[in-house]
């Protein structure tokens, strides 16, 4: 994998940091491990991993893909970089991303724009672009994402790779670096199904270092896999959520999801049409959510605490340091998600956008209720779109969010979404979306594991 990286990253630039010594001494410690006939640590022992450069890891800087995160050291491993390495698992490097997860192109990165492996000329999605190209260009067999609207699956669906968002809650977010921390949760990236679950089992699992971490046993992810390996889906119940398709869908993605639903069906599943009117809401409603939360927590970017200070002399105030550091730090579109959260939890218009927003994510929590009421599980395309043209959408901000239109109604109710390949359009990968109750992950397993 590090040939492969020397060889296709300087094209792609899936990685932001990759540590060849770190890697090839972890991997001679497993390599002594099987030569003594000791017991691994996992399945998953020596295999190589790329994680998104938004977790914490010590030995490494971790830049979120910002400019004011530039030469910071965490002093800490996320428990998730903790878990890969009590894994046995080699970790080659830190993988690109748009600027603190905000984007679904990876454009945002203050470090260059990372390509799609299928088109060079294409975004490879976002936030986790590096995450899901380093897979599609087999610089590695796994990788970890975050999503917090879809930043691990919409990557995962126009690379034509496995994108999984388990269940809010059920891997750690300490050391992840907080977005929006109502919705943000790390996951697996892979090029199977079966590879994302024996992932998701290493990550996932309760931490007290994290205040929402759920105390519940991890989902039985891998024994699903197994089972809907055997490709029978008898008896299961696959509901099409109606408001996901249709207007504004490339004729293409539309095509191959309605080749995916014949496929289930002739696998057995049952096929019903689910209606969740509120889904239409939820896109508005993250942008007011995720950007409050987002103005709140990048407020930690002081330019006392880390990272990048300018302005530096004995002449200037520490406001003054304050707000040209973070005026040169930050990206574009940090600074407009910075400004819309500012003013959505401002005195006054706290209820009308906030408050709105937080009604919203109820009415969404329950559509889902009643939906997995009577399936269960609910497909939809991953994304309206195949890879878009680099450039296309940056000067859009509304295009630009218009790419999580599917993923985020899981993001607001916090339950478990996956996305799987599911053929070409004209040429390119689309992404078949599977979601599934909260602490169900497992259901969205067997069914992929039965299409794929
Ligand atoms: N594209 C969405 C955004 O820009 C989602 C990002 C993410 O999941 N991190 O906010």
């Amino acid at each position: 994998h590090l040939d492969r990286i020397a060889e296709v990253d300087p094209a792609v630039h899936a990685f932001l940091h990759v540590d060849t010594e770190r890697a090839l001494n972890a991997a001679k410690a497993v390599d002594e491990d099987v030569a003594a006939g000791r017991e691994l640590a996992s399945p998953l022992a020596g295999v190589p991993i790329a994680v998104k450069d938004v977790l914490t890891m010590q030995g490494a800087t971790t830049t979120c893909g910002s400019r004011i995160l530039e030469g910071w050291h965490p002093p800490y491993d996320a428990t998730v970089v903790r878990k890969l390495l009590a894994a046995g698992m080699v970790i080659l490097g830190k993988t690109n991303m748009d600027e603190f997860a905000m984007g679904s192109s990876t454009e945002n990165s203050a470090y260059g724009v990372t390509r799609n492996p299928w088109d060079l000329d294409r975004i490879p999605g976002g936030s986790g672009g590096g995450s899901s190209a380093a897979l599609a260009a087999f610089e590695a067999p796994l990788a970890i994402g975050t999503d917090t609207g879809g930043s691990i699956r919409q990557p995962g669906a126009v690379t034509g790779t496995v994108g999984v968002k388990p269940t809010y809650g059920t891997v750690s977010r300490y050391g992840l670096v907080a977005f929006s921390s109502s919705l943000d949760q790390a996951g697996p990236c892979a090029r199977t199904v079966l590879d994302a679950a024996l992932l998701h089992e290493v990550i996932a699992g309760h931490d007290p270092m994290d205040s929402t971490s759920i105390d519940a046993p991890v989902p039985p992810v891998v024994a699903a896999v197994r089972e809907g390996q055997g490709g029978d889906l008898t008896g299961v119940r696959v509901g099409i959520v109606t408001e996901l398709g249709g207007d504004g869908y490339q004729d293409g993605v539309l095509a191959a999801f309605h080749g995916a639903v014949e496929q289930l069906r002739a696998l057995g599943a049952e096929i019903v049409e689910v209606s969740c009117p509120s889904f239409d809401l939820a896109l508005p409603a993250y942008y007011l959510i995720a950007p409050s939360e987002a103005s709140s927590n990048l407020a930690r970017f002081d330019a006392m605490r880390y990272g990048l200070r300018t302005g530096d002399d004995s002449t200037r105030s520490a406001e003054d340091v304050m707000s040209l550091t973070r005026e040169a730090g930050f990206g574009a579109e940090v600074k407009r998600r910075i400004m819309l959260g500012t003013y959505a939890l401002s005195a006054g218009y706290y209820d009308a956008y906030y408050g709105s927003a937080q009604k919203v994510r109820t009415l969404i929590t329950r559509d889902f209720a009643a939906a997995f009421d009577k399936v269960d599980v609910l497909i939809s395309p991953t994304t309206p779109t195949t890879a878009f043209r680099i450039g296309e959408r940056v000067d859009d901000p509304m295009a630009m969010y218009r790419a999580d239109l599917c993923t985020i109604p899981a993001n607001m109710a916090g339950n478990a979404a996956l996305s799987v390949p599911c053929g070409l359009a004209d040429g390119l990968p689309v992404g078949l979306q599977i979601m599934s109750p909260a602490l169900q992950d497992h259901r969205g397993y067997r069914v992929a594991a039965a299409y794929e």
